[in-house]
C-alpha cells in the first residue's frame, strides 16, 4: 500500500502540490498541503533574445535603365564608345546596358549614377515595402509624365 509522502501514514493518496512538486498525500496532509504556499512558476524567460530589426537595404536597378543612362550620356554630349571608355568598360558592354539586354551590377550602377549625374539604383529598406532615397532630376520626371500622357492617350 501506498504511503503518504509527508507523514508516511498507510492512506488512500491525493495529489497534492507542495512546493512546486506533486506529492502523493493523505486526505490529513492534502490539508497541510494547502496551507502551504506553492510558489509562483517562474516566468518563462523567452531565449529569444532581441535582435535588433535589420535594416537590410535591397539596391535594384531601376527598370529604365537603359532610358536613363542613354538620355544623359547622349546629354553629356558623348557617343557610346567616348562613354564606355569614360566608366572604363567595353563599348559592348554600354551597348547592351542601353539596349536593356545587360543589367549593371550595382557598383557599375553607381559609377553610372556619378557620372551621368542619374539616378537608377532604388533602395528599399526592410522587406522592400518603402522606397527610400528615389530622387529624379527634373527632366527625367517630365520625360516620365509625357510619357504617361503618351501611353493613356
Ligand atoms: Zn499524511
Amino acid at each position: 500500500m501506498a504511503t503518504c509522502d509527508m507523514c508516511g501514514k498507510e492512506a488512500p493518496l491525493f495529489k497534492s502540490r507542495l512546493e512546486g512538486t506533486t506529492l502523493d498525500v493523505c486526505p490529513q496532509c492534502t490539508r497541510f498541503g494547502k496551507a502551504v504556499q506553492i510558489p509562483r512558476a517562474p516566468k518563462i524567460r523567452q531565449t529569444q533574445a532581441y535582435l535588433p530589426a535589420r535594416k537590410e537595404i535591397l539596391q535594384i536597378i531601376t527598370e529604365d535603365y537603359p532610358r536613363k543612362i542613354k538620355h544623359a550620356r547622349e546629354k553629356l554630349g558623348m557617343n557610346q564608345e567616348e562613354f564606355a571608355k569614360r566608366l572604363n568598360e567595353k563599348c559592348s558592354i554600354m551597348q547592351k546596358i542601353e539596349a536593356g539586354q545587360f543589367k549593371p551590377s550595382i557598383d557599375m550602377a553607381r559609377k553610372l549614377e556619378n557620372i551621368l549625374k542619374i539616378r537608377i539604383i532604388e533602395e528599399y529598406a526592410e522587406q522592400g515595402e518603402v522606397p527610400i532615397n528615389i530622387s529624379d532630376n527634373e527632366e527625367e520626371g517630365a520625360y516620365t509624365i509625357a510619357d504617361f500622357i503618351k501611353k493613356k492617350s
